[in-house]
């Protein structure tokens, strides 16, 4: 059980709900009506607030905004047929968090902070969870450094917010994805497997470089030497070659530890589909298009959820993939997913945190 935070409440004078169309939702530009903060200073958490969402006071020398101690996470709540709240997975964000935050000097955020925090801001704001199919409420807790001291050291305090979007689909048609062979995303002993802004800072150039040909996102490719498939986006890649799941294995630390690509295997060795987490080569994959033998590839992702391919892009070439049909098994699992998530299958795997 998680201990009882004591949160100071500000609501909204009018709730914003009513000016929003929720058939058509631009991902990530519309937020709920309150957000959760709480303060890191003098070793410990304290100020725990539920504002409504809006502009804060920052300090020109923050720290984090010119060093980068910041990370954030990415989760969903959805809806059940009994207009239930339904938070997929947190725990796993909440672990995942700690584990970003080790990695830059920022403190543990306690599990009561974190669950406490969502639990109070879903229960004011739950009419903001959007019930029509395809839709979610995206939560978003972050974390950034505050001390007003631009010598380069770990801040001593820090801000934790969380606050919340209502979302419709990530992407609108399959897409097609570049192979890079020159640009890094991640390397051995850094910081790829941690969500930390400065990821995202450096993997926005050759991302628009690709946009510019006509790519969606890039696959990125081992930093050592270009070889091996890593990931895309904020997506882990999968891969159904000869009916065998295929997936980058998670062994270096370059690869974030996606929590929908753990949820799609599950489901895939529920079902008795053969998996394979391992080093995967473009020059597999090139092979198993001229052979045939690739029957899909998908992105996964919590903002995506499973994202089909339909193009890669490597050396020059464009390589299609087979149409995407009914009974692909990133169809069937998608499906499954968002049953698990809306708590139309039994909660089974332990995935679910109801807000009562
Ligand atoms: C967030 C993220 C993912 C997907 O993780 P989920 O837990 O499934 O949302 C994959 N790759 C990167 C780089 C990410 O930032």
């Amino acid at each position: 059980m998680v201990e009882a935070l004591n949160i100071t409440l500000k609501k909204v004078s009018k709730s914003n709900l009513q000016n929003i169309d929720f058939s058509n939702i631009i991902f990530g530009k519309v937020y709920s009506d309150h957000m959760f903060v709480a303060d890191y200073r003098d070793g410990e958490w304290t100020d725990f607030s539920i504002l409504p969402y809006g502009n804060m006071n920052i300090a020109p020398g923050t720290c984090g905004l010119h060093y980068g101690q910041s990370i954030f996470e990415g989760l969903k709540a959805y809806k059940n047929n009994d207009g239930e709240v339904l938070v997929f997975r947190p725990d796993d964000n909440y672990n995942r968090m700690n584990i970003s935050a080790k990695r830059i000097c920022m403190p543990e955020i306690p599990e009561e902070v974190f669950m406490g925090g969502l639990t109070e801001l879903l229960k004011i704001d739950r009419d903001w969870v959007p019930g029509i199919p395809g839709t979610s409420l995206y939560l978003r807790p972050f974390m950034f450094a505050t001390d007003e001291y631009i010598g380069l050291k770990p801040s001593m305090t820090y801000r934790f917010i969380i606050f919340t979007c209502p979302v419709g689909p990530y992407y609108s048609e399959p897409l097609k994805v570049k192979i890079e062979e020159h640009y890094v995303r991640a390397f051995p002993g850094g910081t790829g497997y941690a969500k930390v802004a400065g990821n995202y800072a450096g993997s926005l150039y050759p991302a628009k470089l690709a946009q510019e040909e006509g790519y969606h996102q890039l696959i990125w490719t081992d930093g050592v030497e270009h070889k091996y498939i890593e990931e895309s986006g904020t997506m882990n890649l999968m891969f159904m070659i000869n009916n065998v799941l295929i997936t980058p294995s998670l062994e270096d630390d370059t690869i974030l530890h996606g929590i929908t690509r753990d949820s799609v295997l599950t489901i895939a060795r529920d079902w008795g589909i053969k998996v394979e987490e391992r080093r995967v080569s473009i020059d597999e994959i090139a092979d198993a298009i001229r052979e045939k033998t690739l029957q899909e590839a998908f992105g996964a992702g919590t903002a995506a959820t499973i994202a089909h391919i339909r193009t890669i892009g490597y050396g020059g070439i464009d390589y299609q993939l087979p149409p995407i049909t009914q009974d692909l098994f990133s169809k069937k699992v998608l499906e499954t997913l968002e049953k698990y998530r809306k708590g139309l299958l039994e909660d089974k795997f332990g995935w679910i945190m109801k807000i009562s």
